[in-house]
């Protein structure tokens, strides 16, 4: 690739080269001639809407996947080359699974000195001692006997973290890593990947979580249809994105929407998926607090009609302009229920006013909307 036509490069000794890398699944081409590089201690990220090829991707990187073409230059030397030591490639660049994947028969130390004892030829005594300091580097020390059921599904993807250390990898792939947590454990394993990028791991890790990638991550690189859309410090991809495709993804990330069909919707769910959403944005917890609570009022106020037509709630957030917003909106006849005769004192709406800069209701289509403007705090304050 010409020089000059890449991406500014951030400097640094060059670890891994990808050069027009294509990967095609029967008639479906994924990776379309992808070139990347990856310099050693960087935490670079990638995003980008599902099925584009994220995970392909970063299973080419250490052969999980084969390449159909081009060259992976991993410390100079071509892994795609005849010979290649496919095991010793893995094992150097090791991977992290959204499903955790540990051992249920073994126990947490039994699943962490597994690999090295069998694969590195490692003594019992030096592998559990090892397992032990990578155990207590994740928090779980005490954890070493339990067996996975026994754990939180944060915890197991500390365990798997931890795992992965053994065998001593020079570079980490993580692939969505916390997309199967429930929000309350998404934090205390990217805390671990943290922990790690201070300690100058080099890491690439596939995430929807853009605080995480905003604040951690030296890179983001945005993947579309066919490879590699945009790449380019965090700064640029989340606030200023220099192409359409781009800009419209990180638009779509900044809202969250429900269909409501029936009465017997899913609240909690609905709520872990907003809550999760707000802390993509880095929204303080204040206003994480107070968009829930608009939630459930809006919810309550709208009980009468759910089920009976048509319904979405979403919540928007943009950081440019630091505007937070939820909305309701059902089909149907003309009615603002915020302001319905059968709520007289409504306790619900005492409150989302108290909370709003300001309530309205429009009605077009056919469609009745209810938009919340809540009282932004300063953005990407504590949280
Ligand atoms: P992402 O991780 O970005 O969601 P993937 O890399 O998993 O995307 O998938 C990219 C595309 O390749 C998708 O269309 C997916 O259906 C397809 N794909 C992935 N793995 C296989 C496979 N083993 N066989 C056939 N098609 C696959
Ligand atoms: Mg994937």
């Amino acid at each position: 690739m010409d020089e000059s036509e890449g991406p500014p490069w951030p400097g640094g000794t060059v670890m891994i080269e990808v050069q027009n890398l294509t990967k095609r699944f029967g008639t479906l081409t994924v990776l379309t001639g992808v070139n990347a590089r990856i310099a050693k201690g960087e935490v670079v990220s990638i995003i980008g809407p599902s099925g584009c090829g994220k995970s392909t991707f970063l299973r080419c990187l250490n052969r999980l996947e084969e390449p159909d073409g081009g060259a992976i230059l991993f410390d100079g030397a071509d892994i795609l080359a005849a010979g290649t030591n496919v095991a010793d490639v893995r094992q150097r660049m090791n991977m992290v699974f959204q499903s955790f994947n540990l051992f249920a028969h073994l126990s947490v130390i039994d699943n962490l000195t597994l690999a090295p004892i069998q694969l590195k030829g490692v003594n019992k005594a030096e592998a559990r001692e090892n397992a032990m300091e990578l155990l207590r580097l994740v928090g779980l020390g005490e954890k070493a006997d339990h067996f996975p059921d026994e754990l939180s599904g944060g915890q197991k993807q500390r365990v798997a973290i931890a795992r992965c250390l053994a065998m001593d990898p020079e570079v980490i792939l993580f692939d969505e890593p916390t997309s199967a947590l429930d929000p309350t454990m998404v934090r205390e394993v990217l805390a671990v990947i943290r922990e790690l990028a201070r300690k100058g791991m080099t890491m690439v890790i596939v995430t929807h979580e853009m605080e995480f990638a905003r604040n951690v991550c030296s890179r983001v690189i945005y993947m579309d249809t066919g490879g590699i859309h945009e790449e380019g410090p965090p700064e640029q991809i989340f606030d200023a994105p220099q192409r359409p495709r781009t800009r419209a993804f990180i638009n779509r990330m900044r809202s969250v929407r429900h269909s409501l069909r029936s009465k017997d919707f899913d609240f909690y769910s609905i709520n872990a998926s907003i809550e999760t959403f707000m802390q993509r944005q880095s929204l303080p917890a204040r206003a994480i607090h107070d968009v829930l609570l608009v939630v459930e009022e809006l919810l309550q106020i709208h009980a009468p009609v759910i089920g009976r037509d048509p319904m979405e709630l979403s919540v928007d957030y943009s950081e440019a302009s630091g505007l937070l917003e939820v909305a309701i909106e059902h089909e149907g006849a003309e009615e603002n229920l915020l302001e319905g005769a059968h709520l007289p004192d409504d306790i619900g709406v005492t409150l989302i006013r108290g909370m709003s800069e300001s309530i309205s209701h429009g009605y077009h289509d056919g469609r009745n909307r209810v938009v919340v403007r809540l009282r932004q705090p300063s953005s990407k304050a504590e949280s």
